[in-house]
C-alpha cells in the first residue's frame, strides 16, 4: 500500500504562518485523499518515487489518474519536509551550489520568491536539480512532479488556495512571503549531498 509520510510537527506547529486549522485539513483531507485516490488505482508495484519514471508499465486507461494522486502524495512529501518551526538555511554542497548559481541565499529566496508569484492557478513552485548538479526554480501545474522531467524536487512550496485560503483568502502573496519564515533546508541538504 502507498502511503504519505507523518507530518514531521504538530499541526499547530507552523503557527502563525500557517494556521493549524490549515495544517490539519491540508495533511489529514487533501493529501490523504491522493493516497486513498492512488491505492483504490493499484496495488503496489514499484516505490512511489518510481511512478513517474515507469508510467508506462501501468495500463494506459489508469496513467493520467495514477500520475495525478501519486505526484498528489509526493509533492505534499516534500512540500511537508520543506517546512519546519525551526527554519534553516542550506548546508555543505546544495549552499555552495546556491551561492555559485544566484550569488547568495537572499538572491536565491527572492528569485524563488518572484517565481512563485507568477504561478497561474493551482501548482508548485520547485527548487530542482538535475542529473549533473545544477539547480533550477520551476512551476508545476497542479499535481505534475518534477521527476516526470528527469529531474530531482528538492524543495517545494505548494501554492493551492487550500494551502493558504482560511488564514490569507484572496492574499496569495502575503502567504508567498510570509511562509519564507517556516522554511527549512535540512531536507533538500540532505538529498543533494546524497546525489552529488
Ligand atoms: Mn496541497
Amino acid at each position: 500500500m502507498y502511503n504519505v509520510i507523518n507530518l514531521p510537527y504538530p499541526y499547530y506547529a507552523l503557527e502563525p504562518i500557517i494556521d493549524e486549522k490549515t495544517v490539519n485539513i491540508h495533511y489529514n483531507k487533501h493529501h490523504k485523499k491522493y493516497m486513498e485516490n492512488l491505492n483504490k488505482l493499484t496495488n503496489y508495484i514499484m516505490p512511489l518515487e518510481e511512478i513517474p519514471k515507469r508510467i508506462n508499465e501501468f495500463p494506459i486507461k489508469d496513467r493520467g489518474d495514477i500520475l495525478y494522486n501519486a505526484g498528489g502524495i509526493l509533492n505534499h512529501n516534500l512540500y511537508w519536509q520543506s517546512l519546519n518551526p525551526n527554519s534553516a538555511l542550506p548546508k555543505g554542497k546544495l549552499l555552495n551550489k546556491i551561492n555559485e548559481t544566484y550569488g547568495n541565499f537572499n538572491n536565491f529566496k527572492n528569485e524563488f520568491i518572484t517565481k512563485s508569484k507568477k504561478l497561474v492557478g493551482s501548482g508548485y513552485t520547485f527548487l530542482v536539480t538535475d542529473n549533473d548538479g545544477n539547480l533550477s526554480i520551476i512551476n508545476m501545474a497542479n499535481q505534475e512532479t518534477p521527476l516526470s522531467y528527469n529531474l530531482t524536487p528538492l524543495f517545494t512550496i505548494d501554492l493551492w488556495e487550500h494551502a493558504y485560503y482560511l488564514k490569507y483568502q484572496n492574499n496569495k502573496n502575503t502567504y508567498i512571503e510570509n511562509i519564507w519564515n517556516k522554511t527549512n533546508f535540512d531536507h533538500a541538504s540532505r538529498i543533494y549531498q546524497s546525489l552529488f
